[in-house]
């Protein structure tokens, strides 16, 4: 596969070049950035053959199988459309878009174009999300009940930028972060939130938009859940709990990129720490991306996977606006 990045970013530095380098024979052919100087110094950084600061200039490049968006949220919208009329495949960032309507219309255009399009949600890529999972499936804790999930972390200064500052680049807690527990709670319930009520506080370290935000959402099965996001908690660790009619699973430090935590099922016969996989999270989702536009398979996170955590997170954003519970509407899709 040959990537073109759209988006100078810390995100594709961090982890997503190497893992588009360690799936079969992928190669980063070209990075995109606003500023030619920039392009410039990250391809160099990187290792990078191009860098260009023309959108179009990289979706002409014939060589470009596919584009990875990362721009800041604003710009996933208009980049992925002319990706898709320029007949790359996609996978973009999320949140998708800045709306549930633009994330349809995305969505909707790389059907009609045939091309693969999907969502760089991590966490469903964890080994310890998949024994979770797998635990879930296979009955061990019964009818599931409730889920609990802890993911109120200290925003690390470098990333301190336009997600605590502006709202118009889709700064805010609850677009960077409810969006990945709306999927996570997705994958391993295997239903779609129906309805929130939320809270949220700007507590002083950003401006002009939320920093924390508090949730409760309804399943369509009765089960509840509880969800907790925040850039200004530095001790808490992480955690996600779902609890059943026959058991408990308890799971720390597992809302992380990182592939590392801890499992405990509890049940009537006793503690049981879970084993899992400690493959690299946003590898894994490379591969089965590329598997998908070689006709194998799908996505890990789908394009309709991405529209529906963005409609979770508008409906969260909506109920701590209004101080009124809120139905999630999926758009139709
Ligand atoms: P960054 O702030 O690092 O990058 C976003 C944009 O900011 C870049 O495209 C770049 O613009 C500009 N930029 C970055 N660094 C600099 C700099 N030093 N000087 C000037 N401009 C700079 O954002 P993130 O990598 O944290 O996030 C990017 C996207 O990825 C977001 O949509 C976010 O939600 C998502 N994300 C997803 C994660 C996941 O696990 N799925 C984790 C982290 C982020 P230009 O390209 O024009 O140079």
């Amino acid at each position: 596969m040959r990537w073109g990045l759209i988006g100078a970013s810390t995100i594709a530095s961090e982890w997503m070049i190497d893992a588009m380098r360690s799936v079969g024979d992928g190669e980063v052919a070209a990075v995109l950035s606003s500023s030619a100087e920039r392009a410039g110094s990250y391809a160099d950084k990187h290792d990078i053959a191009r860098g260009v600061a023309d959108l179009d200039d990289l979706l002409s490049d014939p060589g470009i199988d596919a584009v990875y968006i990362s721009t800041t949220n604003e710009k996933h919208f208009p980049q992925a459309m002319a990706a898709i009329a320029a007949g790359k495949h996609v996978l973009c960032e999320k949140p998708l878009a800045m709306n549930v309507a633009d994330a349809i219309a995305m969505v909707r255009a790389a059907e009609s174009a045939g091309l693969v399009f999907a969502t760089n949600h991590h966490l469903r890529n964890a080994g310890s999300h998949l024994a979770i999972k797998q635990a879930i499936e296979d009955g061990r804790i019964g009818k599931v009940l409730s889920v609990r999930v802890f993911h109120a972390v200290f925003l690390p200064p470098h990333l301190q930028g336009w997600r605590i500052n502006n709202p118009g680049a889709g700064g805010g807690v609850i677009p960077d972060i409810v969006v990945h527990d709306a999927d996570t709670v997705r994958f391993h319930l295997e239903e779609d939130p129906q309805e929130v009520a939320a809270m949220s506080a700007a507590s002083g370290l950003g401006e002009g938009v939320e920093d924390s935000c508090m949730s409760v959402w309804k399943m369509p099965s009765g089960a509840m859940v509880q969800t907790h996001e925040s850039f200004t908690h530095k001790y808490p660790g992480t955690g996600f709990e779902v609890h059943g009619t026959e058991g408990s699973i308890v799971a720390r430090n597992v809302m992380t990129q990182k592939p590392v935590g801890e499992i405990e099922l509890v049940t009537g016969a006793g503690r049981e720490i879970l084993p899992f996989s400690e493959h690299n999270l946003y590898a894994r989702a490379v591969a089965m991306f590329c598997d998908a536009v070689a006709g194998k398979g799908r996505p890990s996170a789908s394009g309709v996977d991405g529209v529906k955590s963005l409609a979770v997170a508008e409906a969260v954003a909506e109920a701590a606006r209004s101080g009124s519970r809120v139905s999630v509407d999926y758009g139709g899709i």
